[in-house]
């Protein structure tokens, strides 16, 4: 009978760290993801960010992204739908780069940043294996709200919830 198996604390998990950015340089950082990929298979997910941002996601807390130079008050900023996460972008080119999900989990994890493989230099986005995940339908309050969050938006100036936003909205389609 061994009692090392037991004993000490666990061996660490196998990380490594990756060299990222956007298509025109503005943004550069490192990312380190553990376990490695392909081990770890980034998120597909059909929700109305994730098909229009291109995302495919690995996560990570937030320690675990360096911001290199000027990059992170570089970052353009977009939010939706309950605007507790920022969809993180480059603003000069346009590439997507991820999530920070800010405080939106704050209790259940510890706040972390998604952030899209294909941002990631040099890999083989051909060779890893993906998770899939119907954001649309299973994860709350997600809909597609693929070309409305302008309008709602707008419409929000002048009504007091997202619900009369909707209704307006709705009403203003109707009409037109
Ligand atoms: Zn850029």
């Amino acid at each position: 009978m061994s009692s090392n198996t037991t004993e000490g604390p666990p061996p660490p998990k196998k990380r490594q760290t990756y060299e990222a950015g956007c298509h025109c340089g503005y943004i550069k950082f490192s990312v380190t993801v553990s376990p490695p990929l392909p081990e770890t298979k980034p998120l597909r997910c059909n929700c109305s960010a994730c098909r229009r941002f291109g995302y495919l996601l690995v996560y990570m807390v937030r320690k675990d992204v360096e911001w290199h130079g000027d990059s992170w008050t570089r970052l353009s900023r977009y939010q939706f739908n309950t605007k507790e996460k920022d969809q993180l972008f480059c603003g000069k080119c346009g590439a997507s780069i991820g999530i920070d999900f800010r405080d939106s989990y704050a209790g259940n994890h510890p706040s972390m940043f998604g952030i899209s493989v294909r941002t990631f230099n040099g890999i083989d986005l051909d060779a890893l294996e993906y998770r899939t995940l119907n954001g649309v339908d299973e994860v709350q309050p997600a809909e597609d709200l693929s070309g409305k969050q302008y309008e709602l938006d707008e419409r929000k100036t002048t009504s007091s919830t997202r619900e009369e936003a909707e209704q307006e909205l709705a009403a203003a389609a109707a009409i037109a």
